[in-house]
């Protein structure tokens, strides 16, 4: 098939470039790894158990002949993240994107919720996006270029329950992003968040079927969002969104506006 001329446009915008994603091995990460690779981008996928998920999408990049490697580390922790960036920018040179994606959940109401539940969610969701982003940021001002895309959502804005610590997490990184997007854009660096709703991933599986019917009866158009929808938004800022910063897309079905 023909490749259009916009194709080929956008294509050109990403050919230079380096992504890292984190969490890539499945979800919403790894269709976004996908969705940039297919633009021409050199993707670098993290991941903390799941090897084979990993080189599941490592082979599907491939085949779009993009330049892909998957690297292991724990976001939750900042001397496993340094191995990380260091990882990428010896086999790259350089990370122009970063998509802080890697998320957990440690679903309790809150006076059942331990410490543990809570500092596992706060660390992994938010305190991994200041370590990693400080690690990568000096480069991006260097280079006078940088797109940062934090994946939030719609429990950071409407609450959750059950979910204060993920609700938490995910509203202080609507914060971060407004807040580090003043501080460098002089420096040619946008940073965004988009905010999925019940998008169907392994995370929205484990929900009990019952409760998943509910959710979905609350949704106005009427279904969970797919990991490609989502991709798609963070494509959009990429690649088309040089004038868009410190914002937040929602990528929802209408359920909060
Ligand atoms: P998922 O299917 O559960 O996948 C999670 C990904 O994160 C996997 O690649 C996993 O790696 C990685 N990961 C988990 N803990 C990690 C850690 N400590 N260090 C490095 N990587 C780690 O999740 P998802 O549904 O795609 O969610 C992706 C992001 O979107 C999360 O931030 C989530 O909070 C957010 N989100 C999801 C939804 C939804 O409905 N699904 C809605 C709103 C926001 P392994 O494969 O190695 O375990």
């Amino acid at each position: 098939m023909a490749i259009s001329v916009n194709e080929l446009a956008t294509h050109k915008i990403l050919q230079d470039r380096v992504v890292l994603v984190t969490g890539g091995s499945r979800g919403i990460g790894a269709e976004i790894a996908k969705e940039l690779a297919a633009q021409g981008a050199t993707v670098a996928i993290n991941y903390v158990s799941n090897a084979d998920r990993a080189q599941e999408v490592v082979r599907e990049i491939e085949s779009y002949n993009a330049k892909v490697t998957a690297v292991q580390g724990d976001v939750a922790n900042p001397e496993a993240m340094k191995k990380v960036y260091e990882e990428v920018m010896e086999t790259y040179g350089k990370i122009d994107i970063l998509i802080n994606n890697a998320g957990i959940t440690r679903d309790a109401k809150f006076v059942n919720m331990t410490e543990e539940q809570w500092n596992q969610v706060i660390t992994t969701n938010m305190n991994s996006i200041f370590h990693l982003t400080k690690l990568v940021l000096p480069n991006m001002i260097e280079q006078n270029y940088g797109r940062i895309v934090n994946i939030s959502s719609i429990i950071g804005q409407a609450g959750g329950f059950g979910q204060t610590n993920y609700s938490a997490a995910k509203a202080g990184m609507i914060g971060f992003t407004k807040s580090l997007a003043l501080e460098v854009a002089r420096y040619n660096i946008t940073v965004n968040c988009v905010c999925p709703g019940y998008t169907f991933t392994d995370m929205v599986a484990a929900v009990p079927e019952k409760v998943q019917e509910k959710i979905i009866a609350k949704i106005p158009l009427g279904r969970f969002g797919t990991p490609k929808e989502v991709a798609k938004a963070v494509r959009f800022l990429v690649v088309d969104g040089d004038y868009i910063t410190g914002q937040s897309i929602n990528v929802n079905g209408g359920m909060y506006m």
